[in-house]
């Protein structure tokens, strides 16, 4: 059973740290996709008194605590109102790989109802097999007025194969045709329930038909404790909600001035398919913000130049905890686990921005709330992923540390972490935020 955050005291069976992870939990249970983890967020630090700032007005007053929404973005800051000798900045990513729904989805088959879905990011395309599928997303009407939408039922399913008609598949792999056999089936065709955008707009109350949308498929099982010990979490989208939860939350609670500094989160959509987009981390959104916040607080451009070489980021996304089953797929030197605290990533190629100065950086922060802190260097034959921290370094020229939550199965429809590790991460980045 999940904990839930207001339930009473804690039972028998909860830790202390089960408050926070429940938390946890239910931001990751309310965010299906990038817009609905945007809007958790923009939730989240409206109710820390955080004000909506409008891109498309001039930003002359500028709140002290503030965020801006573009569409499965957000950055939000607690800058005080003279200029701030440093800005501290948290990043990460809303999107995760996944099934969308296209445009015109509707096709018929073996007395099945097919949607036809594109697939989004570098997905373990094997574990959304066989999972009941909800729908959530946003619809955007003609005239422009955008709608976040969800139907938290078991709507679709993308059925395997029997084994009786593939005999092999467990010594030989299995293999799936990117096009044909991811296909769900959402309805039978004896029923009278017409096309999908009719439905779902009945579904939601929208005119979805005379609109557009963008849609993910989601596992509708929620996130949970796992484990005889509760210890470890498993979930959709750890990779990289947690971080998102994790930062959102941290600055949710830096206090007002925060020592005269800047502490600021860029939440990036895109990063699955290369951060290249207007909202993307390869984007302009956080200079644009960088830009017109310290404009705003009466700054020229060799105010921005000063306080952009005095600044840093902390670029938070998921880490490859050693894998019980695969353990040689790591470098025994650098291999962290599970619950081990925060990870910082490095790379010597640059696939990751960490630097010795701003892993020291990392390290002060977590000594200071008391955590542990482990390092990833990937094996020299094994190359590693890569994330928004070199994008956003390359891009402004900030000093850069990429860090993260340990994890199992990234990019399954179901991942795997640490229960303790994401706690963790949002302390670490809070005692990095408020300058300690
Ligand atoms: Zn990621």
């Amino acid at each position: 059973m999940n904990p839930s955050p207001d339930s009473g005291s804690p039972t028998a069976h909860e830790g202390p740290g089960d408050r926070v992870v429940a938390d946890l939990i239910e931001y990751l249970d309310a965010s299906p996709s990038p817009w609905h983890a945007v809007d958790s967020s923009a939730r989240r630090l409206a109710a820390a008194g955080y004000v909506e700032a409008d891109a498309t007005t001039r930003w002359d007053d500028a709140a002290e605590r503030g965020y801006v929404v573009r569409d499965g973005s957000l950055v939000a800051w607690n800058m005080p109102l003279t200029l701030p000798h440093t800005v501290r900045i948290v990043g990460a990513h809303t999107d995760s790989p996944g099934l969308r729904v296209t445009p015109q989805p509707d096709s018929e088959r073996a007395g099945f109802s097919q949607l036809a879905v594109e697939i989004y990011g570098g997905a373990l395309l094997n574990s959304w097999l066989d999972r009941d599928l909800g729908v959530a997303g946003r619809v955007v009407a003609c005239d422009g007025r955008a709608e976040l939408v969800r139907v938290d039922e078991p709507v679709a399913r993308v059925p395997q194969l029997a084994i009786h008609l593939d005999r092999d598949v467990n010594d030989r792999g299995l293999v799936l045709d990117r096009h044909s056999h991811v296909r769900p089936v959402w309805a039978t065709t004896a029923s009278d329930i017409g096309n999908f955008a009719g439905w779902l707009g009945s579904a939601t109350g929208t005119e979805v038909g005379r609109e557009s949308w963008e849609l993910c498929l989601y596992d509708i099982q929620g996130a949970a404790l796992l484990g005889g010990d509760r210890s470890l979490l498993a979930s959709a989208r750890i990779d990289n909600q947690v971080s998102c939860w994790a930062a959102t939350s941290a600055l949710a609670t830096t206090e007002p001035e925060n020592d005269g500094a800047g502490a600021l989160v860029a939440l990036f959509d895109h990063e699955e398919v290369g951060s290249g987009s207007a909202t993307g981390a390869a984007g302009p959104l956080l200079e644009s913000v960088l830009d017109r916040l310290v404009a705003a607080r009466g700054g020229d451009v060799e105010d921005r130049r000063r306080i952009a070489a005095s600044s840093s980021c902390v670029s938070a996304d998921g880490a490859h905890a050693v894998h019980p089953n695969y353990p040689e797929r790591h470098d025994p030197l650098h291999g962290p686990i599970v619950n081990g605290g925060p990870v910082i990533k490095l790379n010597a190629n640059q696939r990751y921005a960490t630097s010795a100065r701003t892993a020291a950086l990392f390290r002060r922060a977590c000594q200071a709330v008391g955590s542990d802190v482990q390092v990833f260097v990937s094996r020299n034959n094994m190359p590693c992923g890569s994330t928004i921290g070199p994008v956003t370094a390359t891009r402004l020229g900030i000093d850069t540390v990429d860090v993260g939550v340990a994890q199992l199965s990234m990019h399954s429809a179901r991942e795997l972490c640490g229960a303790q590790d994401p706690p963790s991460l949002r302390d670490a980045l809070h005692a990095y935020l408020v300058g300690i």
